[in-house]
């Protein structure tokens, strides 16, 4: 495949975090286990025109990588669109999860029959991820409906009535709701200035 050319800076007004996977082995034997945003900005070298990044040009459509290890890297700048969640990407923030999880679609509905989060995301990886959602819900007043999951913005789009609704992916392979719900609690409304605390939930 050939490389995409040209630059593509698309300006971000992010209302929504969108949480994907990157769709490589879980096994910590795989030469994948290890990877992070350099070889996510190999792989979309072939899908998308790079945005440039302080002279250095970015074709990760992701704002942000975790890796296995749970060390945070940046792929696009937050002013950037990036090119992760068609339909919102003008709109949101992608942060992806190094790793896979076996999530499977019935049909137009998202069933993970097993461990949520914890069957393809690290400790490491959910201690960074819950830091770095807190601080963007904050940083740009985003509620916790807002943040999803990739496969979340199909529901968007039949919503919105953008497409006829087709539930094409599982990532990022486990509920992103449910996440919300077991790793956040909700402490006033959202929209009005109150935030969910970041405090582990007691039980
Ligand atoms: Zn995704």
């Amino acid at each position: 495949m050939s490389k995409k050319k040209g630059i593509l800076n698309l300006p971000n007004t992010p209302q929504y975090i969108v949480l994907h996977c990157s769709a490589t082995s879980d096994n910590p034997n795989s030469k994948w286990y290890g990877i992070g945003e350099p070889e996510i900005n190999e792989m979309h070298k072939a899908r998308f025109r790079p945005s440039c990044e302080n002279g250095i040009k970015v074709h990760t459509g992701y704002h942000y990588v975790i890796k296995k290890d749970g060390t945070l890297e940046v792929g696009k700048s937050e002013d950037h669109g990036g090119q992760h969640a068609s339909g919102i990407n003008t709109k949101s923030i992608g942060i992806c999860l190094i790793g896979k999880g076996d999530a499977k679609l019935k049909g137009n509905i998202f069933y993970d029959s097993t461990n949520g989060i914890d069957q393809n995301v690290t400790s490491a990886q959910k201690s960074t991820l819950k830091k770095l959602v807190h601080k963007l819900m904050v940083q740009y007043k985003i509620s916790s409906d807002n943040v999803i999951g990739h496969h979340d913005v199909y529901m968007l789009k039949r919503l919105a009535k953008l497409n006829n609704f087709k539930m094409l992916k599982t990532c990022p392979s486990f509920s992103v709701r449910q996440y919300m719900t077991s790793e956040f609690i909700k402490s006033g409304t959202y929209g009005d200035g109150e935030y969910m605390s970041y405090e582990r939930s007691a039980n």
